[in-house]
């Protein structure tokens, strides 16, 4: 049996990121990108307005003010995406419209505000700084700049610069797809006959959901009865995946023939981890392939592969920051540990005045999925402790990606 942070590094150690692969941006979110994107315009392209009003040369509004107005000759009118067709002089103005580029002749803009119009004339009523409301060229992103770095998670903002540079297609790390099998003859999918001792497969899809979750795929491969045979023939069916999930039949009962039918596949690298709920893990290799065979109970299943899965598939995507962010919070109860497991409680963490507090969600059994549908975080008992108290301060594992959203606005 190893321990979880040496499974881990085991799990980190062997797998490594993926090639690359060309998809259209919007294809590409919350994926990395696979290439630094260097721009080849500058944005804004040119000198252009930042208000609707009057694109004029500064020194011509000089001494201007509401009692004593400055009169220019309006020479032409210039709406946003038209090019202006006459040159700015001294005395003159062009109306110009939010995002417009400035006439020749121009260096400024007064906002119309400022100004009343009188047929061809209008007053001035202040005086202009040169620039004033003007967006310059590349100010924004300048011709030849690095705008964008290989290894960037694309964001909604991102996409929004990659689609300003004109860029429909971008390189992006690939994303692994991850087979999923579930083991067990009690097993039948979701609209199945429950009345004759078999339960739903309900892992085929709370990993399914984990998997998507993480931004890959999934290759859902079924149900393999606990037989070797049947297992073989699923688990060959896995081999066109990345990664190959299994749950169940990974323990010591007597059907459990995982282990058996992986080390006659390929080869295993560990079996066991100093954990609860989980402790029967395998990980290691069917060929190519990366294989996790992941304990039956549902709530080992989805735990595991939020300590070891989850991490595996975002390496191989390319993330840098591959684990969930952790808090430190208060116990509001006292729980007894076996010492020499790391326990992963399911909790409900709470913030009051920048204070977290955490519980559990009660009844922690690895069969109880409802201590999962109720938690917003896994607790983290380290191995080496026997108690956590009431008031100690523990590592808690934010799980909700909704966690710190409010029902008001909160400003
Ligand atoms: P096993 O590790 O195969 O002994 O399974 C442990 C427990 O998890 C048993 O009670 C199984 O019925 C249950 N289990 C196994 N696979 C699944 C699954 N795919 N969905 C829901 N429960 C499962
Ligand atoms: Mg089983």
């Amino acid at each position: 049996m190893i321990t979880v942070k040496n499974a881990l590094e085991r799990v980190l150690e062997s797998v490594s990121p993926l090639g690359i692969e060309r998809l259209d941006i919007l294809s590409a979110q919350g994926k990395i990108l696979g290439e630094d994107i260097c721009s080849q315009r500058s944005i804004p392209p040119k000198d252009n307005s930042a208000m609707d009003g009057y694109a004029l040369r500064a020194e011509d509004t000089r001494g201007a003010s509401r009692e004593n107005p400055v009169v220019l000759r309006v020479i032409e009118d210039i709406p946003a995406g038209y090019l202006a067709r006459k040159s700015v002089g001294r005395g003159e103005a062009s109306r110009i419209m939010t995002g417009a580029f400035l006439p020749e002749g121009s260096d400024s803009i007064l906002r119309v505000e400022d100004t009343e119009k009188d047929g061809d004339r209008v007053k001035i009523f202040v005086e202009v700084s040169k620039g004033q409301d003007v967006r310059f060229c590349g100010e924004d992103v300048k011709e030849g700049e690095k705008v964008l770095t290989k290894g960037t998670l694309i964001r909604p903002a991102e996409i929004g610069m990659l689609a300003s540079l004109g860029r429909s297609i971008v390189s992006v790390r690939q994303s692994p797809l991850v087979a999923v099998l579930s083991t067990g003859d009690e097993l039948v999918d979701i609209d199945g006959d429950v009345s004759q001792g078999k339960i739903v497969s309900s892992n085929s899809y709370s990993l399914a959901a984990q998997i998507a979750e993480c931004g890959a795929s999934v290759l859902q491969v079924g149900i393999a009865k606990d037989t070797r045979e049947d297992l073989r023939e699923k688990f060959e069916a896995c081999m066109r995946a990345d990664i190959v999930i299994s749950s169940g039949g990974v323990s010591v009962g007597d059907y459990d023939f995982v282990k058996d039918v992986i080390s006659s596949l390929g080869a295993i690298d560990f079996w066991r981890v100093a954990m609860r709920p989980g402790r029967p893990l395998a990980f290691g290799k069917l060929g190519s392939k990366f294989l996790f065979g992941l304990p039956g109970n549902p709530v080992s299943a989805m735990v595991s592969f939020e300590q070891f899965v989850r991490p595996a598939i975002l390496k191989m995507a390319g993330h840098r920051n591959i684990f969930r962010g952790t808090i430190r919070a208060a116990m509001q109860q006292t729980i007894k540990k076996n010492t020499g497991l790391t326990y992963f409680l399911r909790g409900i963490i709470n913030e009051e005045d920048g204070r977290y507090t955490v519980r559990t969600t009660g009844e922690q059994g690895s069969g109880i999925l409802k201590s999962m549908v109720l938690a917003n975080c896994l607790i983290i008992l380290p191995e080496e402790i026997s108690v956590a108290n009431e008031g100690d301060e523990v590592l808690v594992q934010v799980l909700d990606p909704g966690f710190g959203m409010r029902p008001d606005p909160g400003f």
